[in-house]
């Protein structure tokens, strides 16, 4: 058996081609603004390619790039600014931040209702309330890829590895939503395959290469890998390739979660202008 590769670049471009419709239809302008402080070069690829998207896509941006000794007060003062501004209708912060920032600090700092990364505990929290408002682009990537391929998620036993704010956690609720039995493993998870193997749904989003192996997946499961690791093969996920052979789907790496996330932050920004034209609050009032 070879599983079904889950093509998240295609899906990623027919969204980008309606989210430019909408746009369009829209009539106003929209504009989003990234914060990048540091020298990763991950994170400037990373930056420039959310430009780029939006620029296709019709919407404005805003490029603000710091150096890495840059003080935690500077960031703070431009969100402030960003905030205030009625022309930016979406923020966006780049993770990570240098280590003398404090990254909770600052996500706190950004308006709720502009906040497309969806960090903020406010718009976190109505996520695990069961309303949400704006939501981590990647775990919206997952859901929207899962959906396409029209995986029926009700009463599925979903096994998420990673328990983090960005991806683990958010992506637990929203399979949660949909009515999934939900499992979190993390690196304290004693016997992590046993876990695994009873997995309907599989995502991996740790950031260790090889972590999962073809004995560790149930035949015919759908295994979503979010990680990208930069190894000296270039880049892999957390699934070995050979589980190809045993799920039902999977998703390749480079190229299908990624891809879906910027979809996914388009989305969240034009999202994100409608709510504030139309007045929508996150109190949700
Ligand atoms: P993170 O904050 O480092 O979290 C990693 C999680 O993995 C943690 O919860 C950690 O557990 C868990 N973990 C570590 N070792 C483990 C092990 N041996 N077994 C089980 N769990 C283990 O990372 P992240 O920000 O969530 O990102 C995860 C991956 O997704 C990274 O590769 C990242 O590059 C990728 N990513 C991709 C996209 C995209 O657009 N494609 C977007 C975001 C992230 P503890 O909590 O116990 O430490």
């Amino acid at each position: 058996m070879t599983a079904v590769r889950m093509d998240g670049k295609a899906l990623a471009e027919k969204l980008r081609a309606g989210i430019a419709d909408e746009m369009k239809a829209f009539g106003e302008s929209v504009c989003l603004a990234t914060v990048l402080v540091g020298d990763d070069p991950a994170s400037h690829i990373y930056v420039s390619r959310k430009h780029d998207a939006c620029s296709e896509a019709g919407i404005e941006s805003r490029d603000h790039r710091f150096g890495e000794s840059t003080s935690e007060g500077e960031v703070l003062e431009l969100l402030e600014e960003l905030n205030a501004d009625d022309v930016v209708d979406g923020i966006l912060v780049q993770l990570p931040l240098p280590a003398h920032m404090d990254e909770s600090k600052v996500t706190l700092a950004v308006d709720p209702t502009k906040d497309v990364d969806g960090f903020h505990p406010l718009n976190a929290g109505r996520l695990y309330q069961g309303d949400p408002l704006l939501v981590p682009a990647t775990p919206l990537g997952v859901m929207a890829l899962l959906a396409e391929y029209e995986i029926d998620l009700k009463g599925m036993e979903a096994v998420v590895i990673g328990r983090s704010e960005i991806v683990g956690k958010p992506v637990a609720m929203m399979l949660l939503a949909e009515h999934a039995t939900v499992t979190i493993c993390h690196s304290r998870t004693v016997d992590l395959e046993q876990h695994t193997r009873r997995a309907d749904i599989l995502v991996a989003a740790v950031g260790r290469p090889g972590l999962v192996t073809r004995d560790m997946v149930k035949p015919g499961a759908v295994v979503i890998d979010v990680a990208v690791n930069r190894t000296e093969q270039g880049l892999v996920g957390d699934v070995e390739k050979d589980v190809a052979e045993v799920a039902g789907f999977l998703t390749p790496v480079p190229g299908s979660i990624g891809p879906m996330t910027i979809a996914m932050l388009l989305r969240n920004t034009l999202t994100a202008a409608q709510h504030r034209r139309e007045g929508v609050a996150v109190s949700g009032t």
